[in-house]
């Protein structure tokens, strides 16, 4: 049988529903993972193969496969939102696709058709619909990758690869309530440089950063800030979150977000916050963001909040700041309204208790 195009091969015994309520009781964040992928095969003068929805397993790799290597490998986050009808929706994936494709360009792999990844996508959906949570906050994670698969050590882009996606049921991010994170200013280690990987969602750039990520928990912080590599003084985005300063003047609320110089991931996120800015109220601008203004304007109290967005919390606020030789705290390292605000709305709009005025909002079709 096929579906989407896509040949279905699902598991002949799937878990019961007592085995599934056990392990959607506390799933947290990619630990926990649904019965089913997708698979589909790329073959240099082939093109792409048939996609086949299969039983989630561990895959099996050439030990000489250039993924393990020389790191040819991207991916994607998106999420799968039960609605307050009971259906399935999930967040502007076409977006996704279109990033996955600018990705895939960087390192030299092949691009999947838009329509194509979307359809693997809702095929993985509707087999494991059960799987999607229903609580507020909760979501399936969907992950799709693509790795070189090729056996060859000769260093060129390789020419055959596997695309495949799965998904992994996500608990609230903050389960006793939003709560304001602390973050390392690194001018150690960079992420990106000009004329490198920094727009491209590869895993190479996560390899790279894990050392300044030990060092931000080796100071108490969860997660870092990076500067730009060539002065260590904008600042540009953090592990896995774009960042947004929100600055007072009377009654008007400005929204300043770093601007994309090439060197930073351009998030889904960070972009509709950009468009819900002005119908809620604010203005938006992107620009270059230095560390000298952010200690300044937060001196001078012009500088109210500053928070963190991204696909796997939505919105974070960010209470506390620490580099080399001191710190700082942002709203007595509390909650700010407008992120709070912010990360409501966007919510409110995934779960389909408000109005999808931009069209995000993908329907997923379940058969029965
Ligand atoms: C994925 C990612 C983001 C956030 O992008 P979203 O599309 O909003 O989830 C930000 N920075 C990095 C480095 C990322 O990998």
């Amino acid at each position: 049988m096929t579906q989407f195009g896509i040949e279905l091969r699902p598991k002949k015994q799937p878990l019961s529903a007592e085995q599934r309520q056990e392990l959607l009781k506390d799933p947290g964040f990619g630990r926990v993972f649904t019965e089913h992928m997708v698979t589909l095969r790329y073959r240099h003068g082939q093109g792409w193969g048939q996609g086949v929805l299969e039983p989630y397993a561990p895959l099996t790799l050439d030990p000489a496969a250039s993924v393990l290597h020389y790191g040819q490998a991207v991916f994607e986050g998106f999420k799968a939102y039960r609605q307050a009808d009971g259906r399935i929706a999930t967040f502007r994936p076409d977006a996704n696709a279109r990033r996955f494709n600018a990705s895939a360009r960087r390192l030299a792999m092949p691009e999947l058709p838009e329509e194509l990844f979307i359809h693997m996508s809702d095929a993985l959906i509707a087999q494991d619909h059960e799987w999607v949570p229903s609580e507020p906050g909760q979501s399936l994670y969907i992950r799709p990758l693509m790795i070189a698969t090729e056996a060859a050590l000769g260093v060129r882009p390789a020419k055959e690869y596997l695309f495949l996606v799965f998904g992994s049921p996500a608990g609230s991010y903050f389960p006793q309530g939003v709560k304001p994170l602390s973050v390392w200013l690194s001018k150690e280690y960079v992420r990106a440089a000009p004329g490198g990987t920094g727009e491209a969602k590869c895993a190479g750039n996560y390899a790279a950063s894990l050392i300044a990520q030990q060092q931000a928990m080796d100071q108490g912080c969860q997660q870092v800030v990076w500067l730009d590599a060539k002065e260590r003084r904008f600042v540009e985005e953090m592990g896995g979150m774009n960042m947004f300063f929100v600055y007072r003047d009377g009654g008007r609320v400005r929204l300043v977000t770093p601007k994309l110089t090439g060197t930073l991931l351009p998030g889904i996120t960070r972009d509709s916050i950009l468009k819900l800015a002005p119908d809620m109220g604010y203005t938006a601008e992107e620009k270059l963001v230095s560390v000298e203004d952010w200690g300044r304007d937060l001196e001078s109290g012009a500088l109210t909040e500053v928070f963190a967005c991204g696909t796997a919390a939505v919105v974070t606020p960010i209470g506390t700041v620490r580099f080399e030789g001191g710190s700082w705290t942002i709203n007595g390292g509390e909650s700010g309204p407008v992120a709070l605000a912010i990360r409501e709305r966007l919510l409110a709009i995934q779960h389909g208790t408000a109005k999808d005025a931009y069209g995000w909002m993908h329907p997923v079709p379940v058969r029965g």
